[in-house]
């Protein structure tokens, strides 16, 4: 029963051909190709990415692009975008994936609470009837590569055609949607 709990246990893996140093949640926004970088939009103080070890299709985390911990550290411009951009995340993937509901939330404190970046993050997880751990599920790193890049079109989409977008981004030139609150 833990998955209820922790549902997304692992945040990123990282693969072989793109190692990095550091922090991944402070490095990957800033990669010259977005789509690479699984990096679907972008606000003003905060960026959506897919998680590389999805626990369903679509599962996306709503990060601060500052590297803060906790919730309680968000001053209150970022924390109002971060609200902001998880209501367009919920609104971009029904548009993109009709899943029948969603799992979001926090792992706060790393590895006691099932967490395993400690840039704070919050989870987007659709969810459909009767679905189970996709990740295991699917097991082979191919297949999930694949899942992630047909998700990250999706969404990608989804986002492009929601409220608030000053730029849509070009997908095939690796290029985010852009998306502003209009309060700083
Ligand atoms: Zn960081």
């Amino acid at each position: 029963m833990d998955q209820i709990y922790a549902p997304w246990r692992i945040e990123w893996v990282e693969r072989d051909e793109d190692p990095i140093d550091g922090c991944p949640f402070c490095v990957l926004p800033g990669r010259e190709n977005a789509r690479e970088a699984r990096v679907v939009a972008r606000s003003d103080h905060n960026y959506v990415l897919l998680n590389n070890a999805p626990y369903n299709p679509g599962h996306a985390m709503v990060i601060p692009d500052a590297h803060v911990r906790d919730w309680t550290d968000l001053d209150d411009a970022t924390m109002l975008d971060h609200a902001r951009l998880k209501a367009a995340t919920l609104a971009a993937t029904r548009r993109a994936v009709d899943p029948h509901g969603f799992n979001t939330g926090l792992n706060l404190g790393g590895g006691a609470a099932g967490g395993s970046v400690d840039h704070l993050h919050t989870h987007v997880v659709p969810r459909w009837e009767g679905d189970t751990n996709f990740m295991p599920v699917v097991g082979d790193t191919k297949v999930i590569v694949e899942a992630v890049d047909r998700s990250y079109e999706h969404l990608h989409g989804g986002f492009a055609t929601g409220d608030d977008v000053v730029d849509a981004g070009d997908l095939e030139a690796g290029e985010a949607v852009r998306i502003s609150f209009g309060d700083g």
